[in-house]
């Protein structure tokens, strides 16, 4: 089937990009090859830019799903990979990796065709993945054991193994870096593995999964099963299945969850958020207005550490939204792939309508709306940048995870009501303290109830900074070394000597 793409796309695309969407392989992809899938439900992959229909595949049935953890339960019982010696295993993967650099281009625009994004946000989602596979890569022949202190009759071991069968579960807004947390550590460790990405953004993952087989990773080693919330439930209900790490809304969080209690499966839980940046009047403003706008304009508010809520000392609180405003203006929204754009559009027509109905109940309930930004002719789901002043704690546009350009802003007396603010929210992913004053910054971080603080910055990751939430932004850490709790089991060996 031919891509439906606007003219005016179609121009801007590569010639691998073209190819590859005339062709895509969206099926389940299962012990090495891709299978048609067994079910009636037709998905499509549609351009938030334009509205378009690019292309459209089947979704996974809970058969697919079986062969694919079989697959998988087969690839890690035979030991084709987890008793690989570990260079082989960091060698396949930095392959992988070099790979995934050299087709970046094309990957990138696969990425703005489904998630809208801007492309330089796109490339350095791809950088940013490839970061993590070679930091991973590297962890294949660095994980040590211990020897643990026992009675001297006996020679006592702590070895990291690998847990098995691992799952992964992703959301539309970061496709390819939130599947690599997952896949590399997995990977490396010697686990294998099945990924479900969200039904909204298929296309990066079938390409890397097409790229794990150039890269020799042998067959049923990764696994993919395309589908929407139908073919996740079924994957975390499938017996086989040894770790689930989840990425997406709280609400499926806790489906999943109840899920894997049924199966005694481990999991993970990365979720959403409510995120704070707190300003004191002794911060470098130019610096923190900065910070505020990549910290919620990133993505169109799209991301689960979104610094949806700004946290402002009240003796600057209008000069600082004016001048945050007048910056904002300065943006502009359009096409990803429109060399111009520096706001794209929300991932469907339903987030779109959601985000806007959630700024009309905040209106209708006293909130003062600045509204940013000219709207782009045609039907690509722009939601201009949005400024909400004069809220209450607790109102819903000042609770509420709303996943769209959507900044609310309350003003604080003092450091005291600052984190009082800051932490009165179900959610604890991230947060920021913008202050010059060394001693403020230290009681403060220390104060606030989030997985990360970021300190006169915001939104900096990074394969060796570990990430995750706490409260009802989930539990367990992605990237650096708390990945090897995740992804290994530690064994304890006792050898009796006396013999
Ligand atoms: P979502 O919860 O709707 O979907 C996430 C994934 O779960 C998708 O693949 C979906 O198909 C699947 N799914 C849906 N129902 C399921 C079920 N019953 N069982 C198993 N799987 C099921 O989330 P979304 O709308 O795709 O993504 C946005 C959310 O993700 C936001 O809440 C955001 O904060 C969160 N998120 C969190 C992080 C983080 O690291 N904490 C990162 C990115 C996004």
């Amino acid at each position: 089937m031919t891509a439906q793409l606007a003219p005016e796309i179609r121009d801007l695309l590569l010639p691998g990009t073209l190819a590859w969407l005339d062709k895509p392989p969206l099926a389940p992809f299962i012990d090495g090859t891709w299978r048609p899938a067994r079910s009636e439900d037709r998905i499509d992959v549609v351009d938030p830019g334009t509205g378009l229909t690019v292309t459209s595949y089947t979704a996974s049935s809970a058969d697919d799903v079986a062969d694919a953890v079989a697959a998988a339960r087969a690839a890690f019982d035979d030991g084709r990979w987890s008793e690989l010696d570990a260079e082989v295993r960091e060698e396949k993967l930095r392959h992988l990796a070099d790979l995934l650099e050299a087709d970046a281009g094309t990957v990138a625009q696969l990425e703005v065709l489904d998630t809208g994004k801007p492309l330089a946000e796109a490339r350095l989602d791809i950088d940013e993945a490839t970061a993590v596979l070679r930091y991973y890569a590297g962890w294949a022949t660095k994980a040590e054991g211990s020897v643990i202190p026992a009675p001297r009759r006996f020679l006592a071991t702590g070895t990291r193994e690998p847990i098995g069968v691992c799952a992964a579960i992703t959301p539309w807004n970061y496709p390819l870096p939130i599947l690599m947390y997952k896949l590399a550590p997995a990977l490396a460790f010697g686990n294998t593995f099945v990924a479900k990405p969200s039904e909204q953004t298929v296309l990066s993952t079938a390409y890397l999964a097409q790229l794990c087989a150039t890269a020799g990773i042998p067959d049923g080693v990764v696994n993919v099963v395309p589908g929407a919330g139908a073919t996740g439930a079924a994957l975390t209900a499938t017996p086989g299945v040894d770790k689930i790490a989840f990425t997406g809304s709280t609400r499926t969080g806790q489906a999943v969850m109840r899920a894997a209690a049924g199966t005694l499966t481990k999991v993970s839980l990365e979720l959403g958020g409510k995120s704070p940046q707190l300003v004191f009047a002794d911060a470098d403003l130019d610096a923190a207005i900065d910070g505020v706008m990549d910290g919620i304009w990133t993505n169109a508010g799209q991301v689960c550490v979104a610094g949806s809520r700004l946290i402002v000392d009240r003796r600057i609180q209008d000069e600082f939204v004016a001048e945050l405003v007048d910056r904002t203006r300065r943006r502009t929204l359009g096409h990803g792939l429109a060399p111009a754009t520096t706001l794209g559009p929300l991932i469907s027509a339903a987030q779109r309508d959601r985000v806007t109905a959630l700024v009309e109940q905040a209106a209708a309930e006293g909130a003062h709306i600045r509204t940013t930004c000219e709207l782009p002719e045609g039907d690509g789901y722009f939601v201009a940048p949005t400024v909400v002043t004069g809220a209450r704690p607790g109102q819903t546009v000042e609770r509420e995870e709303i996943f769209g350009p959507v900044l609310t802003v309350l003003p604080f007396d003092d450091e005291n009501e600052a984190v009082g603010l800051a932490n009165g929210s179900a959610y604890g992913l991230a947060s920021a303290v913008w202050s010059t004053n060394a001693s403020r910054v230290h009681r403060v971080s220390r104060r606030l109830r989030a997985g990360t603080v970021w300190v006169n910055t915001y939104g900096v990751f990074h394969p060796t900074l570990p990430f995750g939430g706490v409260k009802a932004s989930g539990f367990g850490r992605e990237l650096g070394s708390a990945a090897v709790e995740h992804y290994t089991e530690l064994k304890t060996t006792v050898i009796d000597l006396s013999s």
